[in-house]
């Protein structure tokens, strides 16, 4: 080779080197740059991805939580609440349980409300409300008295303390205090505060609450069949020496059908059956 050709040499050596070097760069390069393109993306779709299991993990745990929580706590709490009531009234203490006596004798406090009191619905002279249990069990009353043919009308229900003041005042303004005792309860001492006692009425009395109404069909029926629904005639005839009231053929006392008939069956009163006046 000739010194001129070997300079040739030399220099296209050198510079397929050169075009080598840069293409292996440029390789190299373009490779860690896909590499870097990649993996960043896999990184923003993991990223999103784990945003999107947060933000699930939000949406379906918490109504989750709140939902698991409701349904523990609120049948809970009023079953709690039901069976108090159910002991109450079965237990035959305070003044909430269905058999509780109250007369001259024995009084209830002046801030008695009962808590479950409903507004009736059957025929009546006037809106009135009585104890749910008590209702249910008048319901039942009127339809047997209907099915017999007889209208009944209920009167006066529930009487809160006030009212049963103003009453019983109203009473002694017109027939003095002894009149008054023989026919109205004094405040505290009124079976219509308990909301388990329901006067009651027809056309045949005029819608009034007379005695004659003891020897009507619908006053018959009551005295026959009252029981069997739960209530007593309270003040009967011919015992106002132990209830202290005169007869009253349409004032009924709700007690359960079971003490009910049990009074009725014996033929005493109320105050005679418990052995107390
Ligand atoms: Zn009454």
């Amino acid at each position: 080779m000739r010194i001129k050709d070997k300079k040739r040499f030399i220099v296209a050596c050198g510079g397929l080197a050169a075009i080598l070097i840069l293409a292996i760069a440029v390789l190299t390069l373009g490779f860690w740059h896909r590499n870097e393109t990649q993996s960043e993306t896999t990184n923003q779709k993991n990223s999103q991805a784990s945003t999107a299991q947060t933000t699930n993990a939000k949406t379906e745990s918490d109504p989750v939580t709140t939902n698991q929580a409701a349904v523990t706590e609120q049948p809970a709490q009023s079953e709690t609440k039901e069976e108090e009531k159910n002991n109450a009234a079965e237990s035959g203490t305070g003044t909430d349980s269905i058999t509780t006596l109250v007369n001259k004798n024995h009084s209830i406090s002046a801030s008695y409300i009962p808590s479950d009191l409903v507004t009736v619905d059957l025929p009546s002279t006037r809106d009135t409300q009585l104890r749910s249990v008590a209702a249910d069990g008048l319901t039942k009353l009127f339809k047997a008295a209907e099915s017999a043919g007889l209208e009944l009308y209920c009167c006066s229900g529930y009487r809160s303390y006030e009212t049963q003041s103003e009453l019983y005042a109203w009473n002694v303004d017109t027939y003095g205090v002894d009149g008054a005792e023989l026919v109205s309860a004094r405040p505290g001492m009124s079976e219509h505060q308990l909301g388990l006692a329901m006067d009651v009425t027809s056309a045949t009395v005029g819608f009034d609450l007379l005695e004659s109404f003891g020897a009507t069909p619908e006053g018959q029926f009551i005295k026959d069949n009252a029981h069997k629904y739960g209530f007593i005639v309270r003040y009967p005839q011919g015992k106002t020496d132990i209830t202290g009231y005169a007869y009253e053929p349409w004032h009924l006392r709700y007690l359960g059908v079971d003490v009910a008939t049990a009074i009725y069956n014996s033929g005493k009163t109320m105050e005679e059956y418990y052995g107390t006046n």
